[in-house]
């Protein structure tokens, strides 16, 4: 049922006045279902679906493989930043992408003249210490053994070979055996390891119980087919990057984006079409992009997605600099309802600062958001805590602001080879946040409620209502938004959640 309350987002935007999230309010609907009812699912590009909205910016004051295994985890998916060398991001990639695995088609593996000293070394540089050891101390050659914790806890001699240490009764499982059987096999056998054989003996794969573990705490997660975690990283439009590129898809990535500060140019329409014809089974971001024209030309290239925005992040200039750019929920409203055509999801990327503009940014048309200083901040973003005045604070800075760009950020701004560089963002500080798993939480519980208000049980449904004209907005004029943030209080605190 239409009617005339309100405005439906096509009066609100149609209008080319610049508007932004606070400038106007999502008016409630009808309730008719729990909170918990409440579906968050996604697409992120074209073929790949997240059960959470959320994304991190690629910038190297957010993202690395903390964040985006953190953010995986729970239903979202991270972006690694390109502001360091081909090999770092590389690993950065295999890091999120070794964290969770169905079977671990590529498990490190010794042999048992290597010494407790090697088991040491990996456990350094991986994180883990269960190697199966075979005759040849590689893959595809006789299972003789399995080194664990506990072979190695009590062992003071590092120099001792594993022959000496190893368990050689072992459970395994046949080679083509499901993933569902294997698990049973490994629930039942209470082992931490399962390795995978064939019919001569030779190890295969390996599973790791704890993964199953993972798998029940964390049931929303972001993962392949291969019960990996996806990942997400950045390239930009230089030659070097498609030497990254195939770094970046050896280690596994799921999907990159091109990140560009104003993404309708040809060096970026070239890359598009280079990767999706070099790797068509990587979806691809291309962005950033305000308008319809521009949104036109990346599709036509073969992007899978759009990363919408132009200067509204909370460290950037560009619209003072540069005199260009566009307020951020007209960019939204007009290159989603113009991609969705195409049927291109387009990810709100900066100017998210709490809950309500997650959902605004939905609900006129956002697939997905990206965010850089909501994830900053907390434990899993790169970087040290530090103290000014008795807070303790995280740095967080934009990748064209002057440090940034002296380390590499350039790339984004067409700035490299520039004899004067100028800067298009800040760099500075950001409160502790804490844990981002918790963090993510109280975001995911307040968009629930959010749309339970609205009345709209996932976002798929969200935008059926905003392309029929039956989700109504109304602009806000200063005083109402004055009115609608806390006012009249000698003094109160803000916690944000219990
Ligand atoms: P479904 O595809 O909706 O049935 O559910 P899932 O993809 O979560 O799981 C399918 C099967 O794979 C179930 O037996 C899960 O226990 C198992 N599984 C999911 N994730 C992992 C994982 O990371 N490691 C292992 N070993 N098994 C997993
Ligand atoms: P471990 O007992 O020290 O080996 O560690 P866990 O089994 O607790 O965790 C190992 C984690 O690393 C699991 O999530 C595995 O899926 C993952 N992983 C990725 N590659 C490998 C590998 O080559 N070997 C082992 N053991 N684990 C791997
Ligand atoms: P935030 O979430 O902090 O409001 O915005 C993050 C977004 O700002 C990033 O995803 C990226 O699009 C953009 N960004 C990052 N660094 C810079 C910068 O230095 N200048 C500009 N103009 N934008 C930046």
């Amino acid at each position: 049922m239409t009617n005339n309350d309100g405005s439906s987002a096509s009066g609100l935007f149609d209008t080319n006045k610049g508007i932004a999230y606070d400038d106007f309010i999502i008016l409630p609907g009808y309730i008719d279902f729990n909170v918990e009812d409440v579906s968050l699912e996604t697409n992120l590009t074209r073929n790949l679906k997240i059960k959470k909205p959320l994304t991190s910016s690629p910038m190297d004051t957010v993202t690395e493989c903390r964040m985006a295994i953190g953010l995986a985890l729970l239903g979202g998916i991270g972006f690694i930043h390109y502001n360091n060398t081909i090999q770092e991001q590389y690993e950065e990639v295999r890091k999120v992408k070794r964290y969770e695995n169905g079977f671990i088609n590529n498990p490190v593996v010794l042999s048992a003249d290597h010494t407790i000293a090697d088991i040491y070394a990996i456990k350094e540089k991986y994180g883990f210490s269960g190697i199966p050891i075979t005759e040849s101390g590689e893959l595809n050659s006789k299972l003789i053994g399995i080194v664990t914790n506990r072979d190695t806890d009590f062992e003071n001699n590092r120099g001792k070979k594993l022959r000496e240490v190893m368990t050689t009764d072992l459970v395994t499982a046949k080679k083509g055996i499901s993933l569902k059987e294997a698990n049973d096999i490994l629930k039942k056998s209470k082992k931490g390891k399962l390795p995978i054989v064939d019919e001569k003996g030779n190890l295969v794969a390996l599973m790791s119980r704890n993964d199953l573990v993972t798998n029940r705490e964390f049931p929303f997660a972001s993962k392949d087919d291969r019960k990996q975690l996806m990942v997400g990283a950045a390239i930009s439009t230089k030659d070097e990057s498609k030497e990254r590129l195939d770094a970046l898809v050896e280690a596994g990535v799921n999907v990159v984006v091109i990140d560009s500060a104003q993404g309708n140019s040809r060096f970026q329409i070239d890359m598009i079409k280079y990767v999706k014809n070099k790797y068509p089974e990587i979806d691809v971001v291309g962005g950033n992009v305000v308008t319809e024209d521009q949104c036109s030309n990346l599709i036509k290239a073969g992007a899978d997605a759009l990363r919408i925005g132009m200067g509204p992040g909370s460290i950037c200039t560009t619209q003072t600099t540069m005199a260009v750019g566009r307020a951020q929920a007209n960019a939204i409203f007009k290159c989603a309802r113009f991609s969705r055509k195409n049927n291109v999801p387009v990810i709100a990327d900066g100017g998210i600062a709490n809950i309500g503009h997650i959902t605004k940014a939905l609900s006129i048309g956002a697939s997905t958001v990206m965010m850089g200083s909501m994830f900053a901040g907390t434990e899993e973003a790169p970087g040290e805590y530090f103290y000014e005045n008795g807070i303790r604070l995280k740095k967080y800075r934009g990748m064209a602001s002057l440090e940034a760009m002296k380390e590499g950020g350039e790339k984004r701004y067409f700035a490299e080879d520039a004899a004067i560089k100028v800067a298009q963002g800040v760099s500075g500080s950001v409160m502790d946040k804490g844990s981002l798993l918790e963090y993510v939480l109280y975001l995911i519980q307040g968009l629930k409620h959010s749309f339970q208000d609205i009345g709209a049980k996932d976002i798929y449904s969200l935008h059926e209502l905003l392309y029929s004209g039956d989700l109504k907005f109304e602009l806000r004029s200063m005083s109402a938004q004055m009115e609608g943030g806390v006012h009249d209080m000698y003094a109160y605190t803000k916690p944000k959640y219990l």
